[in-house]
């Protein structure tokens, strides 16, 4: 039977007035710092970002206007290998959150065991409001601004919220447009998340989801539930909320509930996964979905059911959301969804928690699969691709819980643990220029 242990104060959970993200990623890297006794030398290093790109550029609209759009890149730290992480298209794109969405990239490579660093970047950006095509030429001009700071040997992004496959590949042609010829075919790997007529890898689009799920698969096993008689509910439809969902299905655990941008909806009998996300994509969100009902933020947040899976934005499970959970399990398919006083409150609810920077490592698993097809001129089939998922995913969940056990901490605590020594002994047996 898994006990997931309470949580080790280390130090003081005094909150600031507004928390930024970053204090929130610090907030945790310190505890597991303190418990592990992490050096103070690579602690120094560790808490700093060491690149942050910040770009302005003009794009000519589809009525000839021009406007112009600041973005993002930010690389927290490459000592394991390449920085590597999304590309977000969203309004609260900042240097705080990108810093934040950076870091948590470092430790989840880390945890992952994989050689690859940890960046994030994004524009700030609604992009419901501009046509394909603005998309399209915002996506390029981005991509021209940020000239050498990405490279496939160097720092290579990939999709997040707001952007897919298509983006990738204008990313991967744009790139490619400005490198002499005879460089262009060494370069696919510049981008991963690529279709996959573009050098794109079979099982990336669905890889966070699969990911989550067989740690959820795990979970239930190591905790004696058949998740056949489970239910949950997700927050997000997007990639990975959506597939997380699809792949719950065939388990027959039963899916309650889902919230996104445009409402929250249930179905006590259980929503089809499938015909949802066909819904989904047809009308851009679950408002309206007829074989369900409407409900609000809190009956959402309220809903009595085995497992929650966080799959929007950062910052959902808080001091105001969390005492409404009635689950037993969080698996955290977004990136930060628990903030420090979420986290204390799961835990004094004896909530299980699979934290982000393991649950939803499988999006960067298979683009470092990516990554290396491309740079091999190999294409594996999706059955290898899942396989070699699978490993390393449970080879990491089996980290985290080793680490549990042994430094006596939360599971959060315990995936930083793993991700900070590994980290820490690269540091030492590299040392420090000049
Ligand atoms: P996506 O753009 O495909 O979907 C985002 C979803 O969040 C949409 O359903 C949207 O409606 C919903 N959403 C946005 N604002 C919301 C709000 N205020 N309340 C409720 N729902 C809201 O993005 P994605 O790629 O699925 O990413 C989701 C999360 O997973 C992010 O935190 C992202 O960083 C993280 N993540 C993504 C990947 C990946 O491979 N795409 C990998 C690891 C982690």
């Amino acid at each position: 039977m898994l006990v997931q242990r309470p949580i080790v104060k280390t130090m003081e959970w005094s909150m600031p007035e507004e928390t930024s993200l970053y204090q929130n990623v610090m907030q945790q890297f310190d505890r597991a710092a303190d418990r592990m006794d992490l050096d103070p030398n690579i602690r120094k290093i560790l808490a700093k970002t060491m690149n942050e790109i910040r770009v302005n550029f003009p794009v000519i609209m589809d009525d000839g206007r021009i406007e112009m759009f600041t973005a993002y890149r930010i690389q927290h730290n490459n000592a394991l290998g390449p920085f590597k992480g999304g590309l977000r298209y969203h309004p609260s794109v900042h240097t705080d959150e990108v810093r934040a969405l950076a870091a948590w990239m470092t430790w989840k490579t880390a945890v992952a065991n994989i050689p690859l660093g940890g960046a994030k970047g994004g524009i700030q950006i609604d992009p419901s409001k501009y046509s394909a095509t603005e998309i399209e030429r915002i996506t390029r001009r981005f991509t021209f601004a940020l000239g050498n700071t990405i490279g496939p040997e160097y720092d290579i992004p990939a999709p997040d919220v707001n952007t897919n496959a298509q983006i990738m590949a204008w990313i991967l042609d744009t790139y490619l447009s400005t490198m002499p010829p005879q460089e262009r075919q060494r370069c696919f790997h510049v981008v991963t998340g690529k279709p996959i007529e573009s050098g794109g890898s079979q099982g990336r689009e669905k890889a966070t989801g699969q990911g989550v799920v067989y740690l959820i698969e795990r979970w239930a096993e190591d905790t004696g539930l058949d998740l056949s008689q489970t239910t949950y509910f997700v927050q997000g439809y997007g990639n990975v909320g959506s597939w997380a969902a699809r792949l719950m299905e065939p388990h027959g655990a039963k899916l309650l509930a889902v919230e996104d941008h445009t409402g929250a909806i249930s179905n006590p009998e259980g929503l089809d996964a499938q015909d949802l996300s066909d819904y989904v994509l047809e009308q851009g969100g679950v408002a309206g979905y007829a074989k369900a009902e409407a409900i609000d933020h809190e009956t959402f947040f309220k809903t009595k059911a085995d497992i929650f899976i966080p799959a929007a934005l950062e910052s959902q499970i808080t001091a105001d959301t969390a005492p409404l959970l009635d689950v037993k399990l969080v698996a955290e398919g977004a990136n930060g969804p628990t903030d420090i006083e979420g986290d204390q409150i799961l835990l004094e609810k004896g909530i299980h928690l699979i934290p982000d920077i393991l649950c939803n490592a499988g999006g960067v698993i298979v683009s470092y699969f990516e990554w290396l097809q491309n740079k091999r001129s190999e294409f594996w089939d999706l059955e290898e691709v899942d396989r070699k998922l699978h490993r390393i995913m449970l080879q990491a969940y089996d980290r985290v819980l080793v680490a549990s056990e042994e430094y006596e901490v939360d599971w959060r605590t315990a995936s930083y643990i793993v991700a900070l020594a590994r980290l820490e002994k690269v540091y030492k047996e590299r040392g420090i220029f000049p």
